[in-house]
């Protein structure tokens, strides 16, 4: 059959059936390779390279951070519980919108009007499609390409697969890595477009939405409780003949605001216009997160919301944890197929089909100790 392409469309690149294809590379290259990836170095030496702000290291700490393998995630523990006394001393503020709205234009001008002011900024994206379709809205094309070559900032992309929760925990990790290796300013980018809004929500301390102007639809597939949980509304490409239209909704967002309950910390979220490819309002939109942050941090939620938190991220990992216990047991694994049938032609009901899995998990877990 011809090889297509992922557009359906036939390829040069057909391979034909029964002819065997020539190794690209040879076996041995591909050994040297492996082992070259999979060399670790000791905790310590992982931690004093984070400590000196050696970004290669803080990459390869990051990786074990992401690594599904339970040595590089132990180790990657051990590297994180050295590093939390230098950690901490950072903004985290999330930063979403649609596609298209401007994220990476907006990160790169705010970005390097703040390394330009000599902070050190690292930049985390997390990326709700690439567990599903394995392809990536934020990592498909160049982005930031001045920032990625700026020396005071760090742009990592999402980490691919993986629940949210785990994807939130792991984040919250990086930042503790990205922190200690004395990164002041952390920004988490996400599309927002779906749930990891709320997870990015539960790891930075402000929240910033960046919408359009006169888009059709005011609310542009935003959700309510998105719009709810922000800091602040910045209406980018507020430029050319926008500037109109941007005021226009600047006025309409102000009063959608005005109809949510008030928030926990007191601050009222702030209505603002900002144009990325002319830059006006970037400066805005750092003053009023410092002015969020003096804010929080006089009333005391700042550290009330990271020690949340925390307690919440621990909590996210128990939950994790004991659900895929649970589904991984070997035991309920093996009684699943006769309890469904039981459910399935209604000699119990589902509330008493979930009891005697449970039931056998526990019993398993007993025998196992
Ligand atoms: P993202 O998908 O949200 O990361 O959006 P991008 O940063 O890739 O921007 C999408 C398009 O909008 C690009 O063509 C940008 O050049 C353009 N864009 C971004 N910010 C502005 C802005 O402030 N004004 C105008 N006129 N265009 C912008």
């Amino acid at each position: 059959m011809p090889y297509k392409d992922h557009q359906n469309h036939e390829s040069a690149l057909k391979v034909n059936e029964g002819i065997e294809q020539p190794e690209q590379v040879s076996p041995s290259a591909v050994e040297r390779f492996k082992s070259k990836k999979q060399q670790l170095l000791k905790p310590d030496e992982y931690v004093q390279g984070i400590l000196s702000g050696n970004r290669t290291i803080l990459s390869k700490a990051i990786t074990l951070v992401e690594s599904v393998n339970p040595l590089h995630y132990a180790l990657a523990q051990d590297v994180i519980e050295k590093c939390l006394p230098h950690s901490g001393n950072s903004v985290r503020v999330g930063i979403t919108g649609v596609p298209g709205v401007g994220k990476s234009t907006f990160i790169e001008a705010l970005g390097k009007h703040l390394t330009a002011s000599g902070f050190k900024l690292a930049v985390l994206a997390i990326d709700p499609s690439s567990s599903r379709t394995k392809g990536s809205i934020l990592g498909d094309k160049t982005r930031m390409e001045d920032l990625s070559t700026d020396k005071n900032a760090f742009i990592r992309p999402s980490p691919s697969a993986g629940s949210l929760g785990g994807v939130a925990r792991k984040t919250n990790e990086t930042i503790i890595l990205c922190e200690a290796a004395g990164f002041d300013v952390i920004f988490i980018e996400t599309v927002g477009v779906g749930q990891s809004e709320i997870a990015v929500h539960s790891m930075v301390d402000f929240f910033l939405l960046l919408m359009l102007a006169g888009a059709g639809d005011e609310l542009q597939g935003i959700k309510r409780g998105i719009m709810e949980m922000a800091d602040a509304i910045y209406i980018n490409k507020a430029d050319g003949d926008n500037i109109h239209k941007a005021n226009q909704a600047k006025t309409e967002y102000k009063n959608a605001l005005h109809l949510f309950p008030p928030t926990e910390s007191g601050w009222i979220p702030q209505v603002g216009l900002c144009s990325a490819r002319s830059k006006q309002g970037i400066e805005d939109v750092w003053q009023t997160i410092r002015k969020y942050e003096d804010f929080t941090k006089a009333n005391g939620f700042f550290q009330k919301k990271r020690h949340d938190q925390k307690v919440q991220i621990m909590f996210g990992t128990i939950h994790e944890n004991l659900k895929s216990g649970f589904y991984q047991n070997e035991t309920i694994q093996n009684s699943l197929a006769q309890v469904n049938k039981d459910l399935l032609s209604d000699k119990i009901s589902s509330y008493i089909a979930a009891q005697r899995l449970l039931e056998i998990y526990f019993s398993s877990k007993r025998t196992e100790g």
